[in-house]
C-alpha cells in the first residue's frame, strides 16, 4: 500500500482533476452507480474534538474507503489546522488497503470542486460578478475554481468578521479579478453567481437581496442547525444538491424542508443534469441554487486521483503491510 502526504498531494492533484473527478462521482451517484454509507459524526468527550467517518464505493470509478476526521477547536493554538482528516481507499476487489492519503487539502479542493461543477452547469454563461459570502480557510479555495468556470470580471464580498476580506482580496487580485467589500444589498444587487462559505447558523442573505437569474451555491451548512441564507429563497429558487438525502437532513434544504416551503422531490440531483436526464437552468431569470453538503464519494474521488497521480509519479511512500 502507498501513504500520499499532504505535502504530495498538493504537489500531484490540482484543481482540473479535482473538477474532472468530482463531476464524474456526482454522475455516478445519479445513476446509482455510486453511493455513500450512512455518515457517523461524534463529540467524543475530549477536547471538545467532533470526530466521524464518512464512507461509501463507486462502482463506476473504483473507489471505495472512508475519509476519517472531524474538529479539533484548539488546534489553532497548536499551529494546526482545525479540521484535521485523512482517507483510506480499499481494493474493492479484495478489501486489501491501497492507500492513505491526507485528506486537508483534498477537502478544500473537493469542496471547491463541488461548487465549481454546479456553476459550470448552472450559471449564466454571461455571469460578470462573483459574490463571496465567506472569508475562512475554504474561501480562496472556492474563489480560485469559481473564477475557472465563467468570465468573471470583479468580486463583491461580504463577510460576518470584516477583517478576513483583505486576505480573500489578495486572492482575487492574484487571479487578475477586481475586488469590493460591500454590504449584503449591494453583493445581491451586483453578483450573478454567490458563493456562501460560512459557519453561520442563520440566515445571512435574504430572499429579497437575490437577483433573477443568480446562481447561488450554498457551501457552509453542512450539520443540522447551521443556516446560511433565507429558507425562502430555496422556495423562490430550482434547488439542486450532490445528495438528496443529506441536503434535507443537514444541509442548507435542511430548514425549508422543515418549514414545508419546499419538498424532498423538488431538490434535484446535480448528478441528473451532468449526465443530460434534467435541463439544469431553463431560463435567464431563473435562480439555480446549489446545496453543496459534501459527501464522502467526493474525497476518495480526488483521493483516488491523488493516490494514482503519487504513484506514477513515484512520490508516493510504499509500505509492506
Ligand atoms: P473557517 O473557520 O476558516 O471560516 C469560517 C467562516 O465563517 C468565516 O468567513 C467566518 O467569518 C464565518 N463565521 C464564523 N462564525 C460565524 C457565525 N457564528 N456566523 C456567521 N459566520 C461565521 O472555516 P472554513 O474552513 O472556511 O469553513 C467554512 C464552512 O464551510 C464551515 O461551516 C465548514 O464546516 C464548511 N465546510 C463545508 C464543506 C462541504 O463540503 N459543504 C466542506 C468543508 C467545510
Amino acid at each position: 500500500m502507498i501513504i500520499v502526504s499532504e505535502e504530495i498531494c498538493q504537489q500531484v492533484i490540482g484543481r482540473q482533476d479535482a473538477f474532472d473527478a468530482v463531476e464524474a462521482v456526482f454522475g455516478a451517484m445519479a445513476k446509482g452507480d455510486a453511493y455513500n454509507f450512512p455518515v457517523i459524526r461524534e463529540a467524543i468527550g475530549h477536547a471538545d474534538a467532533l470526530y466521524g467517518f464518512k464512507s461509501g464505493f463507486d462502482r463506476a470509478g473504483l473507489a471505495l474507503g472512508l475519509k476519517s476526521g472531524g474538529y479539533w477547536p484548539g488546534n489553532a493554538d497548536k499551529g494546526l489546522t482545525n479540521h484535521q482528516s485523512t482517507v483510506f481507499l480499499f481494493d474493492p476487489d479484495t478489501g486489501k488497503l491501497k492507500a492513505l492519503v491526507g485528506g486537508n487539502y483534498l477537502t478544500a479542493l473537493r469542496t471547491a470542486a463541488a461548487s465549481s461543477v454546479s456553476i459550470a452547469h448552472l450559471a449564466r454563461k454571461d455571469a460578470k460578478v462573483l459574490g463571496m459570502v465567506g472569508a475562512g480557510h475554504q474561501s480562496a479555495f472556492q474563489l480560485r475554481a469559481a473564477a475557472e468556470q465563467r468570465d468573471f470580471e470583479k468580486v463583491v464580498a461580504w463577510n460576518p468578521h470584516p477583517e478576513m476580506l483583505p486576505k480573500l482580496g489578495e486572492v482575487a487580485t492574484q487571479i487578475g479579478l477586481e475586488f469590493e467589500a460591500v454590504d449584503r444589498d449591494q453583493l445581491g444587487a451586483e453578483a450573478d453567481v454567490i458563493i456562501t462559505i460560512t459557519s453561520a447558523f442563520e440566515p445571512l442573505m435574504m430572499a429579497s437581496q437575490i437577483k433573477p437569474g443568480t446562481h447561488i451555491a450554498c457551501m457552509g451548512t453542512d450539520t443540522v442547525g447551521k443556516q446560511e441564507v433565507d429558507p425562502a429563497l430555496l422556495a423562490a429558487a430550482t434547488v439542486f444538491t450532490d445528495e438528496v438525502a443529506q441536503s434535507i437532513s443537514l444541509g442548507e434544504a435542511q430548514h425549508a424542508i422543515a418549514q414545508g416551503l419546499i419538498a424532498e422531490a423538488d431538490i434535484t440531483p446535480i448528478g441528473n443534469v451532468i449526465n443530460s436526464a434534467h435541463p439544469g437552468r431553463s431560463s435567464a431569470d431563473e435562480i439555480t441554487l446549489f446545496d453543496g453538503t459534501g459527501v464522502g464519494l467526493q474525497d476518495l474521488a480526488v483521493a483516488s486521483v491523488a493516490a494514482d497521480l503519487a504513484a506514477k509519479a513515484g512520490t508516493a511512500t510504499r509500505v509492506a503491510l
